[in-house]
């Protein structure tokens, strides 16, 4: 693509052209080419939102939820991004920005922009893309990205990492009760949203949390708030928002938000570095045929494969050089 039509691209992102910044999406997800050059345009001087990550099992109502929280994100005159990384969230299957979504409130609002991002089997690269998305809507001006996922093990933690504030959503009766949450899980939540209060069981749900939290204090000192919501009714809502800015503030005066950053973007570089090597070495030992010939030699015996490896990176690392 030629550096004019890069250019009038990332300005239209900027501008907020909905077809501009769900091509750029697009390009980012599909890993085209041409996304880290647009990327690197996108990324200087665009504003930092701030990435909060709603997590929790199915059917607790995050999408209830996230869609009330952007709501009250644009009431505060805010551009709100969403993603969801929810593989039963009535978002998945939209290819285009809001499109197809269940969230009529949001469908038509133009300070929204959601995205739907398929789990493609292998987490890492979703977490990775979702990276990449993020600073598309930063660019496209969203002061606040919601970004949702299902509660299964390694995705909470991919999130809480790409995440500045990270929000636990449970719901009474739902059979995830708090001693049978994973340890891991619960301790990467920052806040505690108890949904689904109208229902049986909400008070218990949160005398527990309240007795775990008492157990295992958090290091850093944040203690993370539990509030009840009724997300059908936005009851709570603005509540957990509030809830949300508190922990931003202790965040930013107690140095835990920069410290934070910093491992998001140690983890992005270790991430995409791996990438970067590891294609380079496929590129050249795949065009040459050596992935042919090593595996001759390991099928008859005469090598074995940390030698293979071991000279692939030298014949590509010297190749570079
Ligand atoms: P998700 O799978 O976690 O995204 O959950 P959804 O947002 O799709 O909600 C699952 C179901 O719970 C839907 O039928 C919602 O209408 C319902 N729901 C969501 N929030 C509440 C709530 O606060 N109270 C009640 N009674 N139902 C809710």
């Amino acid at each position: 693509m030629l550096r004019d039509d890069l250019c009038e691209w990332a300005t239209r992102v900027r501008a907020g052209d909905r077809r501009a910044i769900g091509r750029a999406i697009s390009a980012v997800e599909n890993g085209e080419g041409v996304a880290p050059q647009l990327l690197k345009r996108l990324f200087t001087d665009s504003g930092r939102a701030e990435v909060v990550g709603i997590t929790g099992s199915p059917g607790v109502g995050k999408s209830t939820l996230v869609e009330r929280l952007a709501g009250e994100y644009r009431r505060q005159g805010q551009i709100v991004g969403i993603i969801a990384v929810d593989p039963t969230s009535p978002f998945t299957g939209g290819a285009i920005l809001g499109d197809r979504i269940r969230m009529q409130t949001l469908a038509t609002d133009a300070g929204v922009f959601i995205r739907s991002m398929a789990t493609r089997g292998e987490l890492g690269g979703l977490a990775s893309a979702a990276h990449d998305v993020v600073t598309v809507l930063e660019a496209a001006g969203c002061g606040t990205v919601l970004v949702e996922t299902v509660g299964v093990g390694q995705d909470e933690v991919e999130v809480a990492r790409l995440a500045d504030c990270t929000v636990l959503v449970l719901a009474p009766g739902m059979g995830d009760d708090v001693q049978t949450f994973k340890a891991g899980v619960m301790e990467i939540a920052d806040l505690f949203a108890v949904n689904k209060a109208d229902r049986q069981g909400a008070g218990r749900v949160e005398q527990e949390l309240s007795a775990m939290l008492s157990i295992s204090p958090r290091l850093d000192g944040w203690r993370p708030p539990i509030v009840q919501t009724v997300a059908t009714a936005g009851e709570g809502v603005s509540a957990l928002a509030g809830a949300i800015a508190s922990f931003r503030a202790f965040g930013a005066q107690s140095g835990l938000l920069r410290r934070r950053q910093r491992e998001k973007w140690r983890a992005r570089l270790l991430a995409l570095l791996r990438q970067e090597l590891f294609e380079r070495v496929v590129r050249e030992q795949f065009s040459n045929g050596a992935i042919e010939r090593w595996a001759d030699e390991l099928a008859e015996g005469r090598s074995d494969p940390h030698t293979a490896v071991a000279e692939m990176v030298r014949k590509t690392m010297g190749a570079a050089q």
